[in-house]
């Protein structure tokens, strides 16, 4: 069955988040814009407003919607959650205020599913009530789309192991509480049993962060990078610190990165649909040559271009989502390698033509457009470069297919025409043909 209607209940909630996102929660936005400020816990201005309206959140039973009911979310499903995180991709600050924030959505998700009793009761519960915030560690300066490269040690040491090694781009380590660290274990074993993933208190000694890296959209002169540049020097954790078992690093990554490249191309819906709606009331507000930008038709086609692609990345993590709810494990894989593609192109395209039709204006700081263009380059990136989605995509489709069965390819026309004839030989004869 094909049904593309929202249940009307649903709908209620859609409409309470996107009033209070757009009345209460984008002013945070506005005050307190840097780019780790919904991490850093120990603002105590930004926390004295976040409460309250985490706390609204809870009391309507909207918080923390990726999780399943046994880990105190509704249980929504990714489809429902889709459609929830438009709305809260249009905010920074949103995902923190509804406790759906990555990178803690992943590592949350991680720690419930590999993750020991004391693992959880200590660091779980803590993240889910939103009360600490963590970092994931995997990236390393010289390596990062293809972790078969990287090099941190992590060596067993008498009852527990010792982790010596540099890690690049582990987001929010400043404000972290602890770090889940990938590293070699058994640089011997196969591939993708090389490593394993630990759980790091971020006060083990050892840890240094060398620096906290800006990206262009961060500034470094106002030290607002939030990227660790990380040096593990002979850092000393328990057996228990290992999530999952050991070798299994590989798998714990992959159950984690999934789930969170495609919220990511959920949000990345709504930060489209705000650009779009910037494009659209400039377009009808601006004027020139005595009409209005909306009625030149080189404009008309910037809009219509931004919304066929909008509506096109829409529908397929929609449908990403259903996949995901509804068909066996695994079975999305392809489908979220094509959202993390679509999502880099379509945010680029739809965001540079946001930018243009603003004309000066929109080449400043006094829009949100600037935040926006400037997260481009990010977005192709982070979670993995296009080009390695895009092999992935590939390859499983090929998966589909097999070589043709001699020289010429199996729609060659000529032998299927003479089968055809064959086939309604007595036809065509009894016509004369
Ligand atoms: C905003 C942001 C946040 C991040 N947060 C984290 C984090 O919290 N924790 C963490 O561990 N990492 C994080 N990362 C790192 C991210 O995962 C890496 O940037 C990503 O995996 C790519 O690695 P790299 O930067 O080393 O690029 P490289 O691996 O050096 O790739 C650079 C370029 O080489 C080309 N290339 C690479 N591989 C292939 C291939 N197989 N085929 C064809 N071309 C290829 C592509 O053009 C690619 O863009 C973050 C990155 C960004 C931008």
């Amino acid at each position: 069955m094909w049904d593309f209607s929202t249940d009307p209940e649903f709908q209620k909630e859609l409409d309470w988040m996107a009033a209070f996102v757009r009345e209460e929660v984008e002013p945070l936005d506005l005050l307190f814009p840097a780019g780790g400020a919904p991490y850093d816990v120990r603002d105590e201005a930004a926390r004295a407003i976040l409460r309250p309206l985490q706390q609204q959140v809870k009391e309507r039973g909207l918080w923390a919607c990726h999780l399943g009911p046994e880990l105190g979310g509704k249980g929504y499903g990714q489809l429902r959650l889709a459609l929830m995180n438009e709305i809260l991709g249009r905010s920074y600050w949103a995902p923190t205020v509804f406790g759906t924030a990555a990178p803690d959505t992943g590592n949350a998700e991680i720690l419930a599913m590999f993750g020991t009793d004391e693992q959880k009761r200590r660091y779980l519960q803590p993240l889910l009530d939103g009360d600490i915030v963590s970092a994931y560690s995997m990236t390393e300066p010289h390596a990062g789309a293809d972790p078969k490269e990287f090099t941190c040690r992590a060596r067993r040491d008498g009852d527990g192991w010792v982790i010596d090694g540099e890690k690049w781009f582990t987001s929010n380590a400043r404000y972290a509480e602890f770090l889940i660290v990938m590293a070699v274990t058994d640089p011997e074993a196969r591939p993708h049993e090389r490593m394993s993933m630990f759980v790091v208190p971020a006060d083990t000694p050892g840890i240094e962060i060398k620096r906290n890296v800006a990206t262009m959209a961060e500034r470094d002169e106002l030290d607002e990078g939030i990227h660790g540049y990380i040096r593990y020097d002979a850092v000393r954790v328990p057996t228990d610190a290992l999530l999952g078992g050991p070798g299994q690093g590989f798998a714990v990554a992959q159950a984690r990165l999934g789930g969170g490249r495609v919220h990511h191309a959920m949000r990345t819906v709504g930060q489209c649909r705000r650009a779009f709606d910037m494009m659209c009331e400039r377009a009808l507000s601006r004027r020139t040559q005595g009409e209005r930008l909306a009625d030149k038709q080189a404009v008309q086609e910037l809009i219509a271009d931004s919304w066929i692609e909008l509506e096109q990345y829409r529908l397929l993590v929609l449908q990403t989502a259903w996949t995901i709810d509804n068909l066996p494990h695994g079975a999305a894989r392809t489908q979220i390698a094509m959202c993390k593609v679509a999502m880099a192109k379509v945010y680029h395209d739809i965001v540079r033509r946001a930018v243009h039709l603003h004309g000066s204006l929109g080449t400043t700081h006094e829009t949100p457009l600037a935040a926006m263009w400037m997260s481009v380059p990010s977005l192709a990136l982070a979670d993995g470069p296009t080009e390695v989605h895009k092999t992935t995509i590939a390859k499983q489709k090929l998966r589909e297919y097999t070589p043709a069965p001699g020289l010429f390819p199996s729609e060659h026309l000529p032998p299927k025409r003479a089968a055809a004839r064959e086939r309604y030989a007595a036809v065509l004869k009894e016509h004369g043909r």
